[in-house]
């Protein structure tokens, strides 16, 4: 990628020339007592030369707010901005009306064996035909002209949405479109466009007159409708938002959620990683804590989590034993595999779900040894004592670590990359019988019930850093080894 350069007086002469002395962005003439800016007009990457055609004068105001666009692309979004100006639903055909002029020529076209013969204004062309052996359609590929184009709004009544567009704008930029645009056209030559419509939108926008398009002749409306639901539904948007945590992500992300599942290809939790990071502007550490505290917040608003209801944010009647932002720091963030993972979201190796149902299990299973029928603040009998030591802030950190390293253990995992990967995995429903024992082992040691005449367990176990209460653990036998001991 060439870096932008500075212009010779010379040069810049010449740019005039060419231009004028107007402002590339809007046309209007730069006044005289005004210095004459100079910016590229496509991407460096794509132009790839330092060649003056690259170049054209720009006004101080445009200049200034062009940031890392080129002249081009900061055109275009200026005019797309104001092309969704006025509020009104905006669809394909109004895009192209724009561009165009006009939209939904009629294409008249002649069927001959294994060829469809398409006339054009003064030309004809002919494409292979060929024919679906499920359904019997007849389709063919072809570069088709805008003006031809029109918008299905029967199979695609929804409206274009000015984010998706301008993202995919960008993305064709730098690169290709991989899958053509799919249209229907009628025995009266009128061509609908019902699916990849941003896609060709934004082609369009871009200044692209011709649109790659798979084209079915005539095919039965009403199944290609149940099939492009079906496409729709199923196998892409409803796939994702199926899992719990997809639609947190929705929730949370909104727009940025949307628009990633719009982008090209499969989609992973490192794919939006890196979209966040290239299209929002995230640095690599906003965009992992985001993505953390999705999981996290799925995680604790599960309805199967018992340990939530001892949450003080999702139980303000008593003081509760729990904070969001302690189990953030111990059980959340050491329990589950840091993201991003590569895997494609719901594919067969993307094991969050298993994963949040594991932990979700493992919550409970604390929430229902630790706290039900024996965190009760009003009582504060001995019981309750006994959880207020335990879930002081020193303990939580140490009992976590402890419990994963023996759950570690009993599940041999003993490469760095199997402890790290934790509960992202299946499994079995018989080992959580074993983790309850761990855990019901844990609260049971006698480190929790042990006389404290001078205060000093209960401040060590309310140090809240990584070692002081692990150190007392040790001291008292509450090791990997004891847990594991007669289970
Ligand atoms: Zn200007």
């Amino acid at each position: 990628m060439n870096r932008k350069r500075q212009l010779t007086e010379d040069e810049k002469q010449e740019v005039l020339i060419r231009h004028g002395r107007v402002c590339f962005v809007d046309g209007a003439p730069i006044p005289k007592d005004e210095t004459i800016e100079f910016h590229h007009i496509r991407p460096f990457s794509k132009a790839g030369t330092t060649s003056l055609d690259n170049e054209a004068p720009v006004c101080r105001v445009h200049h200034r707010r062009i940031g890392t666009m080129s002249l081009q692309e900061f055109r275009d979004k200026l005019e797309l901005e104001s092309f969704f100006e006025d509020g009104e639903p905006k669809y394909l055909d109004d895009l192209i009306r724009h561009k165009k002029g006009s939209c939904g020529k009629r294409l008249k076209y002649e069927v001959q064996d294994n060829k469809i013969v398409l006339y054009f204004d003064d030309t004809k062309q002919g494409f292979p035909l060929y024919e679906c052996p499920t359904t019997g359609w007849k389709y063919f590929y072809a570069t088709l002209p805008v003006e031809f184009i029109g918008n299905d709004k029967d199979l695609q009544p929804r409206a274009l949405r000015v984010n998706s567009l301008w993202n995919l704008y960008q993305h064709f930029q730098i690169n290709t479109q991989l899958a053509p645009s799919i249209c229907r056209i009628s025995d009266d030559g009128i061509l609908l466009l019902f699916d990849g419509q941003h896609k060709a939108a934004a082609q369009i926008w871009s200044g692209r007159s011709i649109i790659e398009c798979k084209t079915y002749i005539l095919p039965d409306t009403r199944e290609l409708k149940e099939t492009n639901l079906e496409a729709h539904g199923k196998f892409r948007q409803m796939s994702f938002y199926s899992h719990e945590l997809m639609k947190k992500y929705a929730d949370l992300f909104g727009e940025d959620w949307s628009e990633y599942l719009d982008t090209e290809g499969e989609k992973s939790e490192a794919g939006f990683f890196n979209f966040l990071i290239t299209s929002r502007e995230k640095t690599r550490a906003q965009a992992r804590n985001e993505i953390s505290l999705a999981m996290y917040n799925d995680i604790v608003d599960n309805p199967n989590n018992k340990l939530s209801a001892y949450l003080s944010e999702k139980n303000r009647t008593r003081k509760q034993p729990l904070t969001f932002a302690r189990l953030k720091k111990t059980i959340l963030k050491n329990m589950l595999l840091d993201p991003p993972v590569d895997e494609e979201f719901e594919s067969d190796t993307d094991f969050r779900k298993d994963e949040r149902r594991n932990l979700v299990r493992l919550m409970s299973i604390i929430a229902e040894e630790g706290l039900e029928g024996k965190w009760n603040p009003e009582r504060n009998d001995s019981l309750h004592r006994k959880t207020e030591r335990i879930f002081n802030a020193g303990s939580v950190r140490a009992w976590t670590a402890l419990l994963k390293d023996t759950i570690n253990q009993h599940l041999r995992h003993y490469t760095d990359d199997d402890r790290a990967h934790f509960f992202y995995r299946r499994i079995p429903d018989s080992e959580f019988k074993y983790f309850r024992e761990f855990v019901k082992k844990l609260f049971a040691h006698k480190l929790w019930d042990e006389p404290d005449p001078t205060g000093e367990l209960m401040a060590r176990l309310s140090r809240d850093d990584a070692t002081t209460a692990k150190t007392l653990f040790e001291e008292k036998g509450l090791t990997v080894l004891w847990l594991l001991g007669s289970t």
